[in-house]
């Protein structure tokens, strides 16, 4: 079983500086995003997916949030039995995103704590964990979680340091039991990483990250390079 671990705005000099060894691996590096004109999420998520610049496409589409491929234009279509859980650009639940984007404006509107909205990425956090680590024990020949409370809370809380490591560490502790389970390859991936937008904020930055549990050389892929690489492992 390959197992890919998406999660978005990992940023790979905190992964350094907070010491993550699960998330970094056997082999690690940047990704080239130099490809798009801005690092948008579900353009770059899209991108992994399908193996091709997606970035017109996605933006033409009138919702970017709904934009859906459809599992024959992905590199799930190769596997026989896989679980996408929440991946942008395929599978991702609309509901809670529309939550957590209300959430982000009511902060800014004075209507939601930071703590409130805090809660409503951490809570769903686990719910995508629970049913990562379930897919992980099912019979399938790929599974892709994807996780976004470091990319949620980091575009209100960046520069809280105690804040971002605890959720580096949770991150962390998930790489490692998936290692641990000792299932097959374990693909780490990020969209792109983040940085300080003033003393408190984040915002995305130019450069994702990836890690692989083997020794490989991947210079410094593209997105759409990644479909051949899982094709490869
Ligand atoms: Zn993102």
């Amino acid at each position: 079983m390959i197992a890919v671990l998406g999660i978005d705005a990992l940023e790979a000099s905190c992964v350094k500086k907070f010491g993550c060894r699960n998330l970094s691996q056997e082999s690690c590096g940047a990704t080239d995003l130099s490809g798009f004109s801005e690092p948008r999420t579900v353009v770059i998520w899209s991108s992994f997916l399908s193996g091709r610049n997606t970035e017109r496409e996605v933006l033409a589409s009138k919702d970017m949030w709904g934009f859906r491929l459809d599992a024959k234009d992905t590199f799930f279509s190769a596997f026989e039995r896989f679980s996408a859980i929440d991946v942008p650009g395929f599978s991702q639940d609309v509901a809670q995103h529309k939550r957590e984007r209300e959430a982000l404006k009511g902060f800014f509107g004075k209507k939601v704590t930071v703590e409130e909205y805090d809660a409503i990425a951490l809570e769903w956090h686990k719910k995508v964990r629970e049913e990562f680590f379930s897919a992980l024990e099912g019979d399938y020949g790929l599974v892709m979680g994807y996780f976004d409370a470091i990319d949620l809370v980091g575009h209100l809380s960046f520069g809280v340091e105690g804040k971002m490591r605890m959720l580096y560490d949770e991150m962390d502790g998930i790489a490692g039991k998936v290692r641990a389970m000792g299932k097959g390859p374990l693909l780490v991936v990020s969209d792109h990483g983040m940085k300080p937008l003033g003393s408190r904020y984040g915002d995305h930055s130019e450069s994702g990250f990836w890690s692989l549990n083997s020794r490989k050389d991947l210079g410094m892929p593209k997105p759409e390079d990644f479909a051949r690489i899982i094709a490869s492992l």
